[in-house]
C-alpha cells in the first residue's frame, strides 16, 4: 500500500487546461479570471463582495486590519485552530485572547466568549472546526450586545451550512475568510479570500490587498493617477491561480459529498469501539468535513495509535496543538498549561484520519483495519 496522506488536493486534466490557457494569454497576474473567481465565490456563498488574495493567512490579515483592530484592543478566538487565526490579531497590533472549546464539537464555546469579553474586546474570530460551523447565532448575539466585529475563519468550512445558509454568506458575521491551500476543499496552490456584505469593508479590503492604493479619487481626468491611503501589502492572487480556483469551484459540491461519504464510512466502521470517540455533527448544520478527528482514551493510547498508524504508512495528523501553548504565545502573553482545560484535554487525545475525495475504498478499509489493530 502506498503511503496515505491525511489530506490531498484533487486536480484533473480540465483544471490543468484552464491554468495553461491563462499562462498562454497576456494576463498572467491581474487579469479577468480574478473578478470572475470572486463573483463565482459570491454566487456560491451568497455574500455580496469577495476579495481574493494570495493565501488564507493574507485574507485573515487584511480582514483584521479592515475591522479596525489596533494596539490596545483584544480579539477572541479558539485555542484549537491553526496559528494563523490568532496571528492575524497580532499582525494588527492587538492582543489575542482565547475562549475554550465545547467538548463535543471542539468549536469555540459562546459561554466562554462571554467570560472573556471586556472593554478592550473589539472582535471575535470563530473557527468552524473540522468543517462543522460553530454556534454562529449565539456568537452574533454576544457580538451585538458588546459591539464586536465578527470575522469567521472559515478555512475549514467551504461548502458547509449553518441553519440553511452557506458558510461565507456572512449572514451572521461581518467578514468570512477561506483558504485555498491544497489540503482545503478547493485549491489555487496558495490562495484565499475575504467575503463580506459591507461595502465599507470591501473598499478597505481592496486597498489593503494592493499597497493601500486606490484609483477611485476625485481626479478623473489624469488616467495615470492613483492614491495610497492606507498601508497595505502585495497580497494579490494571480490570474492563473483564479483560473484553477474557478475550475475547482465547479466541483466543490462533489468534493464535499465525497468527504461526507468517507465520514459516514468511518462513522459506521468505527462505531462501538471502546475507547474511541467519533466526531459529532449537529442537526442544525451541515459539516463540510475538512478533517475527521477522533479521540482516544488518553495521551498514552494516542501516542501508541499515532505511531502505529504512521508505521503502517498512514499519514495520521494531530489538529491542533492549542495555540496558547505555543512557545511564542507562552513567552509573550504568559499563557500556560491549564488555561484552557477543554482544549488541552482534547489535544492530548486526538488524531486526524485521512479524508479527501480521491481516497479509495481499498485505502479506507486499510485505515479502518489499522485503527482496529492499533486499539486491540
Ligand atoms: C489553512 C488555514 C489557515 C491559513 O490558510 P493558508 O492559506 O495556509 O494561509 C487559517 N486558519 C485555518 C483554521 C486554517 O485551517
Amino acid at each position: 500500500m502506498k503511503r496515505i496522506p491525511y489530506g490531498l488536493h484533487c486536480l484533473d486534466e480540465n483544471d490543468i487546461r484552464e491554468v495553461v490557457k491563462v499562462l498562454k494569454s497576456n494576463w498572467i497576474t491581474q487579469g479577468p479570471k480574478i473578478p470572475r473567481f470572486e463573483k463565482a465565490l459570491c454566487e456560491y456563498t451568497g455574500a455580496k463582495y469577495a476579495v481574493a488574495v494570495s493565501s488564507g493567512t493574507a485574507a485573515l490579515h487584511i480582514a483584521a486590519l479592515a475591522s479596525g483592530l489596533k494596539h490596545g484592543d483584544e480579539a477572541i478566538t479558539s485555542p484549537i485552530t491553526f496559528v494563523a487565526s490568532a496571528n492575524c490579531i497580532l499582525y494588527a497590533g492587538a492582543k489575542p485572547v482565547f475562549a475554550d472549546v465545547q467538548e463535543d464539537t471542539i468549536n469555540i464555546n459562546p459561554e466562554e466568549i462571554k467570560k472573556k469579553v471586556n472593554r478592550k474586546t473589539k472582535a471575535v474570530i470563530p473557527v468552524h472546526f473540522a468543517g462543522q460551523p460553530c454556534n454562529l447565532g449565539e456568537v452574533r448575539d454576544i457580538a451585538k450586545k458588546h459591539g464586536l466585529i465578527i470575522i469567521e475563519d472559515a478555512s475549514h468550512a467551504l461548502g458547509a451550512e449553518y441553519r440553511g445558509s452557506k458558510i461565507g454568506s456572512c449572514e451572521y458575521s461581518d467578514m468570512a475568510t477561506f483558504s485555498f491551500h491544497p489540503v482545503k476543499h478547493i485549491t489555487t496552490g496558495e490562495g484565499g479570500v475575504v467575503l463580506t456584505n459591507r461595502e465599507d469593508l470591501y473598499k478597505k479590503l481592496l486597498m489593503l490587498r494592493n499597497h493601500g492604493i486606490t484609483k477611485e479619487t476625485g481626479n478623473k481626468k489624469d488616467a495615470w493617477y492613483y492614491e495610497q491611503r492606507l498601508l497595505g501589502f502585495n497580497y494579490r492572487i494571480t490570474d492563473f491561480q483564479c483560473a484553477l480556483g474557478l475550475s475547482q469551484l465547479r466541483k466543490l459540491d462533489r468534493f464535499v459529498e465525497a468527504r461526507r461519504k468517507i465520514a459516514e464510512f468511518y462513522n459506521e466502521s468505527l462505531s462501538g469501539i471502546r475507547g474511541l470517540a467519533l466526531p459529532c455533527e449537529y442537526s442544525e448544520v451541515k459539516s463540510s468535513w475538512h478533517i475527521y478527528c477522533v479521540q482516544l482514551e488518553d495521551s498514552v493510547v494516542r501516542k501508541r495509535v499515532f505511531d502505529y498508524l504512521r508505521k503502517k504508512g498512514i499519514g495520521i495528523q494531530v489538529h491542533y496543538i492549542p495555540v496558547h501553548l505555543q512557545p511564542y504565545y507562552r513567552k509573550n502573553f504568559g499563557y500556560k498549561a491549564g488555561d484552557y482545560p477543554k482544549a488541552e484535554r482534547y489535544y492530548k487525545r486526538t488524531i486526524t484520519l485521512p479524508i479527501y475525495p480521491r481516497l479509495k475504498s481499498l485505502e479506507l478499509n486499510y485505515v479502518v483495519k489499522a485503527v482496529k489493530e492499533a486499539l486491540r
